[in-house]
């Protein structure tokens, strides 16, 4: 019976890796039409000031509607084409979008938004990446201070010596750079001290439960004070609720995103809410 019961567990295993391999497979497969069959597209999502509440600007998001599935999510396909190198290409598709939205919002309240765009450390091993990027600036007009490039902390942690000097130009070039899902990824902090970093954003994982947590609590405030320490700036990820809000204003948190202000929205509902503002400062640069 043990012996039937073994071979079972190891069918189902096996049957369980197969059927897993053969949707990675199938998605990745998906994933290179994607571009051309026009399913990508980007999301916003306001950043506000925790005092005044007003926007600061937008982190850029990636979408993917694939008509036969519906939307795919960038937790499930971007890993897979980091994996694979994809990632490369649909990052510089990203970056052009992004770029040409701004070229399109010229003129408009949207005019000098600042857009964060995510980079994977996989395409900071493209040794074209920064002249790409700086290509796609001059095509569409956009000065360097409208972009930020938020990275996650393995770019401080692999290839230390190119990703460093991959990042120096990119801050040569005007750029503002932050560190995303700050305090998930690696224990060392020796890196704040030598990558020209302007802002972290504390992880969502810190924040979800601070009203109960007393560990994410002092976590958040030890994050901050260190980041102001070093001149840096904080956004908190992931706020959903004004009780959050309020404790991390009252940490002197610079900035928030999160649900409880806007949801990423595509570029016509960011437009409407721009529009909508009374005073025109509002979702300029902060
Ligand atoms: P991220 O860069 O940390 O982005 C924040 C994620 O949190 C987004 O998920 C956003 O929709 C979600 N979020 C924002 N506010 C809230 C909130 O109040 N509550 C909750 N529960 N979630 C909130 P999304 O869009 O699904 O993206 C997931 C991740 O995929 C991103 O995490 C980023 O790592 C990656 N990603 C998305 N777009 C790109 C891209 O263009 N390039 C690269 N390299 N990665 C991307
Ligand atoms: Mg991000
Ligand atoms: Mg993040
Ligand atoms: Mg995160």
């Amino acid at each position: 019976r043990a012996k039937a019961a073994g071979r079972n567990g190891y069918h189902f295993y096996t049957t369980g890796m197969h059927a897993e391999a053969l949707k990675r497979l199938e998605l990745d497969r998906w994933l290179r039409e994607a571009i051309e069959r026009n399913e990508l597209s980007l999301a916003f999502q306001p950043k506000v000031n925790l005092k005044t509440r007003d926007y600061t600007g937008a982190e850029v998001l990636l979408r993917w509607y694939r008509p036969e599935q519906g939307f795919i999510s960038p937790a499930e396909f971007i890993p897979l084409a980091e994996e694979t190198g994809l990632i490369k290409e649909l990052g510089m598709w990203v970056v052009r979008r992004a770029c040409q939205q701004l070229s399109e919002w010229r003129g408009t309240p949207l005019s000098h938004i600042r857009l964060a765009i995510n980079l994977s450390a996989i395409q900071l091993e493209d040794k074209e990446l920064v002249h790409k990027i700086d290509n796609l600036l001059r095509e569409f007009d956009v000065p360097p201070r409208q972009l930020e490039f938020e990275l996650t902390e393995e770019v401080f942690i692999q290839n230390i010596e190119s990703n460093m000097a991959h990042l120096n130009e990119l801050i040569k070039m005007g750029f503002r750079l932050s560190i995303d899902d700050f305090g998930v990824g690696y224990s060392s902090l020796a890196y704040l001290k030598h990558f020209p970093i302007s802002c972290i954003k504390i992880d969502r994982s810190f924040v979800s439960q601070l009203e109960t947590n007393a560990d994410d609590r002092v976590i958040i405030n030890a994050v901050i004070a260190m980041a102001h320490n070093l001149n840096l700036s904080v956004v908190a990820e992931g706020v959903e609720t004004e009780a959050q809000a309020a404790y991390l204003q009252k940490q002197g948190c610079d900035e928030a995103q999160g649900y409880l202000f806007a949801k990423p929205l595509p570029p016509d509902q960011l437009y409407k809410l721009a529009t909508s503002l009374r005073n025109g400062t509002s979702l300029q640069q902060g």
